[in-house]
């Protein structure tokens, strides 16, 4: 199993899935290392998950 990871959609840092910065978009979970990047990708989440 891989241990609860997460990559940070802003800024491509490894956080925890503990994280208290984190929000949903279309039902995915994302994880944040800091309440800035949170900020950033909640203001435009579309900038960070087009695929
Ligand atoms: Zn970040």
């Amino acid at each position: 199993m891989k241990a609860s990871r997460a990559i940070c959609m802003v800024c491509d840092m490894f956080v925890s899935q503990k994280t208290h910065f984190k929000a949903r978009f279309k039902s995915k979970t994302y994880y944040f290392c800091c309440d800035e990047c949170k900020h950033a990708f909640t203001s435009n989440p579309y900038r960070y998950t087009i695929s």
